[in-house]
């Protein structure tokens, strides 16, 4: 059993390949964008964001110890949904108005600090596979495999638009592609632990792979670290 850490930027299908990628292992996902995502969540409900986006960093700081993430198997949907506080928030933290907060809360430290701690804690057993910005660089640069996908920020934009449609979600193509520009900026540049490439990750750029594809390139790669840990 290993750790694989899937980084990347935004929308480009790292939830898609970790999810699928457990499955066929048989190990947990854990998906640490809906960790800042519900955090964001919470700070819009209890009036911590305004109207304008600032947040009352303050208020958000006092308020971390009532933030209680968790994650629960759905076997319907064959991944984890996301709870908040006992509630189920899988749809809620997925929208653009928490795609457009989520990226200056995940800037705060006591808000990193506190998500690390609960990643390594969750992942501490092996036979994980977590994605997010910083996996391979801060929460466990001991992963035996790490991955870095990318592609074009249109096609992000396209698939994200074309999921959320799917969802019956109201959405304008060129604000999606403005929120993918702007949080891949808002990542790549802030203080703690900014989305880069670990030096040992491998990059996979999925710009013009299909699902399929790219699901049958992770799997022999995975087969061949895991059988070279053994
Ligand atoms: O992966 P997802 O797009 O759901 O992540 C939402 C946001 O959470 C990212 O844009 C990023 O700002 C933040 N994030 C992070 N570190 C992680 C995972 C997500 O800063 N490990």
């Amino acid at each position: 059993m290993i750790t694989i850490a899937i980084d990347g930027h935004s929308s480009c299908g790292k939830s898609t390949m970790a999810k699928n990628l457990a499955r066929e292992l048989g190990y947990v996902y854990i998906d640490t964008g809906a960790m800042y995502r519900s955090v964001t969540y919470y700070a819009i409900q209890n009036g911590i964001i305004d109207a304008e986006g600032n947040i009352d960093t303050a208020r958000l700081q006092q308020e971390m110890d009532n933030i209680n993430i968790s994650f629960k198997f759905n076997p319907q949907i064959g991944r984890p949904d996301t709870y908040l506080n006992g509630e189920r928030v899988e749809d809620k933290i997925r929208t653009l108005e928490v795609s457009n907060h989520v990226s200056p809360i995940a800037t705060l430290g006591f808000v990193r600090e506190a998500m690390v701690a609960q990643q390594r804690e969750m992942g501490k057993a092996k036979g994980v596979i977590l994605d997010g910005r910083d996996i391979g660089t801060v929460v466990f640069p001991d992963a035996e495999l790490k991955i870095f996908v990318t592609a074009s920020a249109e096609i992000r934009a396209q698939r994200r638009y074309d999921e959320l449609t799917a969802k019956g979600e109201e959405c304008n193509y060129d604000d999606i592609l403005k929120n993918v520009q702007e949080r891949d900026y808002i990542d790549s540049h802030r203080e703690i632990s900014p989305l880069k490439q670990a030096e040992d990750a491998i990059v996979l750029d999925n710009s013009n792979m299909t699902i399929d594809e790219q699901q049958e390139w992770l799997l022999k790669l995975t087969k061949e670290v895991v059988s070279a840990s053994e």
